[in-house]
């Protein structure tokens, strides 16, 4: 036999065995591993010395940053089954914003809480143009009219009172926890128990590597939405936050209340109700932390530690979309 030919089959052998060897582990990390013989669980022993080093994974206050490669979904899927719980998304959906609703439901069907019963409240000022799309079992779409506003701004401020409303009027018997996202968005992987919290914050994809000087904060000091230099832990999201009832009603009506004394004042927070979730976040830290796989933006090249991206808002034309 040719050498040439053994030395590139061993070659090949050492490789493939290699290859086996090493992502075999991060195949049933990913998957978690499932034995129901004595109707338990099994799953990797929990490691110590090994996880996730390129990124931080707690923060301060020994919250989870939720990261790909930090959880076992079988192993959380399994302990919320047995709790029955019932998650609630609000998605607002005004104006020429009703296009991108479409994408946001089905993907939602793919990938937000599957096998979990889900109950999706579309706020809109277009009933009639709601996409139908088929929702699995245990899973319901629930649309309510709202009027439309001259600014965007007042659009997205709304939400606030819209989303404390809910949660006074409808929620409160029978939904566990809820998150309120926007819907110029689509979800790619799973978004599932694993984001699941008290208070829940997404890390905001553009500003997580800079130092706090940089976040985009209200820095005048007669906002309610103020933060002060040296003041605040990460750049949050306004597109995605949850966590329970109780406590997403909390800040739902705080940012509210914060961004009416604002605007009698004649004052509008830089980001708006971004900037007033951020304050909020600061003096009432969130149980949870979603890393930026969870909001991540198309228009953004993906960084290495991000394995995953779960949710990200599409590229849209704002002079096209906004009213004003
Ligand atoms: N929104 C809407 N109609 C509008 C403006 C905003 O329905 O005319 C809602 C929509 O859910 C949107 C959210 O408010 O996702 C936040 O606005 P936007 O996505 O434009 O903010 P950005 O993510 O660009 O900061
Ligand atoms: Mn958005």
């Amino acid at each position: 036999m040719n050498l040439k030919f053994v030395a590139v089959l061993l070659f090949l052998v050492v490789v493939l065995g290699v290859m086996f060897i090493y992502l075999k582990p991060i195949y049933r990390f990913r998957e978690g591993l499932c034995d129901s013989s004595e109707g338990r669980l099994k799953y990797p022993q929990p490691s110590i010395t090994h996880g996730r080093t390129d990124v931080v994974s707690v923060t301060p206050w020994l919250a989870p940053v939720v990261w790909e490669g930090t959880f076992y979904p079988v192993l959380l899927d399994s302990i919320y089954q047995k709790r029955n719980i019932t998650v609630a998304a609000t998605v607002f959906a005004v104006g020429k914003y009703i296009r991108f609703l479409k994408d946001f439901l089905e993907t939602a069907e793919q990938h937000f809480f599957v096998g979990f019963r889900v109950k999706v409240y579309v706020f809109t000022d277009q009933p009639n143009e709601v996409p139908k799309v088929k929702m699995a079992a245990g899973r319901e779409l629930v649309v309510r009219s709202v009027p439309n506003s001259k600014r965007w701004q007042e659009i997205s401020a709304r939400r606030m009172e819209i989303i404390q409303t809910l949660i006074e009027e409808t929620l409160k018997n029978d939904v566990d926890y809820i998150f309120c996202l926007d819907v110029d968005s689509k979800f790619h992987s799973r978004w599932g128990t694993e984001s699941l919290g008290e208070l829940v914050a997404v890390i905001h994809p553009g500003y997580y590597k800079d130092d706090r000087s940089k976040f985009p904060y209200e820095r005048r000091p007669a906002s309610r939405a103020y933060v002060a230099p040296g003041e605040g832990d990460f750049y949050y999201c306004g597109g995605a936050f949850g966590g329970v009832l109780a406590e997403v009603h909390q800040l739902a009506q705080t940012c509210r209340k914060n961004f009416e004394d604002d605007a009698k004042e004649g004052i509008e927070a830089a980001w708006q109700e971004e900037s007033h979730l951020n304050r909020y976040m600061w003096l009432n830290k969130p149980s949870k932390v979603l890393s930026p796989e969870y909001l991540w933006q198309d228009f953004k090249a993906r960084n290495s530690e991000v394995r995953v991206i779960r949710f990200s808002g599409v590229i849209k034309n704002y002079n096209e979309i906004r009213p004003n």
